[in-house]
């Protein structure tokens, strides 16, 4: 679509948060555009065929909390099948890389931290004081770098730079499914209805007058209202300059940087020798550790994910670095022949990614308060939604789209009062 000189409602970003936007607004009556810096959709939801018959979500996978996912019912509503398969985050498919005993002291190494970051939780709410979620560390416990190695993948961080508060704010009902043919596939079903212009980067938001001047790579269009839906990585270091500056909402963005995952994905010969769906993990006592997922769906791969500060080293080696380990450690598990046995197809690289510059957000300490003034909408024009604005399911898919509706709800309120 080339770009309207004017619009009522104007939608940076074309990502969950951005397509839950537009599509409550399609009924609306008024005029909407949602600009997408990118050539595609979904933003950190993609889905690629990574071979024939390998499909391979480089972002988003899981439909977590999956009982209260709004993308559950899109889902079924789009004809994309859901799968119900439990997740094999907890089991181990190969005794061999993490001996049961071992893997039941960690287990319970990891509860037992879970819920003393609970009762921190409810003293910090009760004081009014945050911390870092590391303070609740045993003091010596031998499993506590990969207690850390977790927190990489599910904050994108390590524990020390995660605030109790907002660790705790985050609603998992630890059920998760997933969706067969690709999350980022199902968010692009979704967008595909959306009045869209792609490879349109915003680079000014002036909202000095009376109506909103946007100024992108394709030219200019001014709007009534205006809805930022772009990571806080990009809000922080002002890829979109407005115009007066936002300086609260660029401290609110430092608050809630973008952690860091990534996710590999390595073809499996003979993949009969392992189990469909199984978890494979070691007793590394490393922070520094992948995690696996053997054969998704039963396909002949191996999905490799990697998190935090590790993840950030294996992306500055370079392309395959991430290949590369997984490869050596899984070898390292299985026996050398898996180096014959595996090749890689793909892999993520979201913190050199120009329009997302990280994974998910996390609060860091001190800031879990963020997310209420980074949602805050500004004079009634200006409004603010993506994943880092969700009270309960920021990081996630499901929490940006929500987000989304949200801020559309905002818009047509604000039309209403005005
Ligand atoms: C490796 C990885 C694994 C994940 N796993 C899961 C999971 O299993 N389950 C889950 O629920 N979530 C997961 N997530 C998180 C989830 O993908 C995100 O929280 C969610 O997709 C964010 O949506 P959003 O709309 O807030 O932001 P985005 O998807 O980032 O959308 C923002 C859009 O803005 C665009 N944009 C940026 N700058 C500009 C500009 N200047 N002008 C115009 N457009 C611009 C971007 O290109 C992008 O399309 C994962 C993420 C990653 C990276």
């Amino acid at each position: 679509m080339s770009l309207p000189s004017e619009v009522d409602v104007a939608i940076i970003g074309a990502g969950a948060a951005g397509l839950g936007a537009a599509r409550a607004l399609q009924n609306s009556g008024l005029s909407v555009i949602v600009l997408e810096a990118r050539d595609r959709v979904g933003g950190r939801g993609h889905t690629i065929q990574a071979a024939p018959d390998i499909t391979f979500d480089v972002g988003c996978g899981w439909l977590h909390s999956a009982d209260q996912n709004s993308f559950v019912k899109i889902a079924g509503q789009l004809n994309f099948e859901v799968d119900k398969t439990r997740p094999p985050w907890r089991e181990q498919a190969v005794h061999k890389a993490f001996p049961p005993p071992l893997r039941m002291e960690f287990i319970a190494a990891l509860d037992a931290f879970y819920d003393r970051a609970e009762e921190a939780a409810k003293e910090a709410r009760r004081s009014g004081r945050d911390s870092a979620a590391n303070l609740y560390l045993e003091p010596g416990n031998r499993w506590n770098p990969m207690i850390d190695a977790i927190s990489t993948y599910i904050n994108g961080c390590e524990l020390d730079r995660v605030s109790i508060l907002d660790m705790d704010a985050y609603e998992d009902t630890e059920i998760n499914w997933r969706v067969r043919r690709g999350y980022g596939a199902l968010m692009a079903a979704y967008g595909a209805s959306c009045p869209l212009a792609l490879n349109t980067q915003v680079t000014l938001i002036d909202h000095s007058g009376k109506r909103v001047r946007i100024e992108t790579s394709q030219g200019r269009l001014s709007a009534d209202k205006v809805i930022v839906t772009v990571p806080t990585n990009l809000l922080a270091i002002e890829a979109i300059r407005f115009h007066p500056a936002l300086p609260d909402k660029v401290d609110a963005a430092r608050g809630l940087p973008l952690g860091l995952a990534d996710k590999v994905v390595l073809a499996l010969d003979e993949p009969e020798a392992l189990p469909k769906d199984g978890s494979l993990r070691g007793a590394t006592m490393r922070t520094e550790m992948g995690t696996y997922h053997l054969r998704p769906f039963g396909q002949a791969c191996i999905e490799g994910y990697f998190g935090g500060s590790f993840a950030q080293a294996l992306e500055d080696a370079g392309d395959g670095a991430l290949a590369a380990q997984s490869i050596d450690e899984i070898a390292g598990f299985l026996g050398n022949d898996y180096r014959r046995k595996l090749k890689p197809l793909a892999q993520s690289r979201w913190a050199h990614d120009p329009f997302a510059r990280g994974s998910y957000s996390h609060a860091l300490p001190g800031h879990a308060g963020k997310r209420t003034v980074l949602a805050t909408p500004v004079d009634g024009r200006l409004f603010f939604a993506g994943e880092a604005t969700s009270p309960n399911f920021f990081s996630t898919a499901h929490g940006a789209r929500d987000s989304g509706e949200r801020a559309a709800g905002e818009v047509v309120g604000s039309l209403a009062r005005g």
